[in-house]
């Protein structure tokens, strides 16, 4: 049996150039991912319009097509966080731009996007120009677990599959708690562990994922709704939302199998990088994660009280 607890870095070691870990060596694994993933991202996942590092969501509208189940992520967090066109958010690891472009585009926000990777900041930059929102959005290098941004600035705090990076969780909560106005809200969407004990096979895919996405490990659902108490948030929600998921887990698994030749054509040539092949081996993993109920998939929304 194998135990995942909070609070630790569970990747190999494969990614790392040795010694102890420490924040800031996870925080530069996960730039390397970033940066060196970024053209796979945009050529096997998502494009230049939804610029998603995220799952989708399936619903009825999305009628199973890929790009729409991006862009409605963006809209159940807006809309389950109760975002007004007037609320100033912080999107707290923003990737490459695409929900705070979303919002400024669909509704107007003023959106202040922050990512550890300058180059993703640069990238984010950009595409906002062509989609025309430069003016509402703006893209820094910080690190969501300890900004320089002065306390109570934002109305909402964004965190769409970027919390799990944090290597715990409670710092990314309590800086998000200090940036944030009196009844401010927060949403959170990720992946979260259903158990902690795995045996040999599930660990394996448990650790596959990790090292792929630079994530050191993962909270229960009920442990992150203890964190949101602790910190003391209220109006706690949380969304299970595995099953609108569920087609967004198989795109990304037939996805993988379907460019396994040329993962394994190029790797040999050399031409992919150690964090690009980790990557492409969660498009795998991750399936046995949903397959296996080894982990669901939520949004939670919380309210700082005025
Ligand atoms: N929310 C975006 C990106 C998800 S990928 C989307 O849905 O498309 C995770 C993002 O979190 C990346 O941009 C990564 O740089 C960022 N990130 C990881 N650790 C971070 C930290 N400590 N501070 C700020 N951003 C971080």
């Amino acid at each position: 049996m194998h135990v995942l607890e909070p609070g630790k870095d569970y990747r190999d070691l494969c990614l790392r150039s040795g010694g102890d870990l420490d924040p800031a060596r996870l925080q530069a694994d996960a730039v390397r991912h970033y940066d060196d993933c970024y053209n796979d991202y945009l050529f096997a996942w998502s494009n230049r319009d939804n610029l998603a590092l995220h799952y989708g969501y399936w619903d009825d509208t999305s009628a199973y097509k890929q790009h729409q189940a991006l862009l409605n992520k963006n809209q159940a967090l807006y809309d389950k966080a109760g975002i007004q066109p007037t609320d100033h958010v912080l999107d707290a690891g923003c990737g490459i731009g695409g929900s705070s472009i979303w919002m400024a585009k669909h509704h107007g926000n003023r959106v202040t996007g922050i990512t550890i990777s300058s180059r993703q900041a640069g990238h984010a930059a950009r595409h906002a120009r062509r989609h025309g929102v430069a003016a509402n959005v703006d893209f820094q290098v910080a690190d969501f677990c300890a900004t320089a941004f002065d306390a109570a600035s934002f109305d909402v705090v964004w965190a769409l599959e970027s919390s799990c990076h944090a290597l715990n969780k409670a710092d990314f909560l309590k800086e998000a708690w200090r940036l944030l106005r009196p009844g401010g809200r927060i949403v959170v969407c990720d992946g979260f562990l259903l158990k902690r004990e795995f045996d040999d096979d599930q660990w394996q895919a448990v650790v596959t994922c990790l090292n792929g996405w630079a994530v050191p490990n993962l909270c229960s659902r009920d442990e992150f709704n203890g964190l949101l108490t602790q910190q003391g948030f209220d109006a706690i929600v949380c969304h299970d939302i595995t099953a609108q998921t569920w087609s967004s887990v198989q795109h990304m698994y037939k996805v993988a199998r379907r460019l396994k030749s040329v993962q394994t054509i190029s790797q040999w040539l050399g031409l992919r990088s150690p964090a690009q092949t980790a990557n492409y081996l969660v498009g795998l993993a991750q399936y046995r994660l949903f397959t296996e109920n080894l982990t669901e998939y939520c949004i939670f929304t919380a309210r700082k009280s005025g």
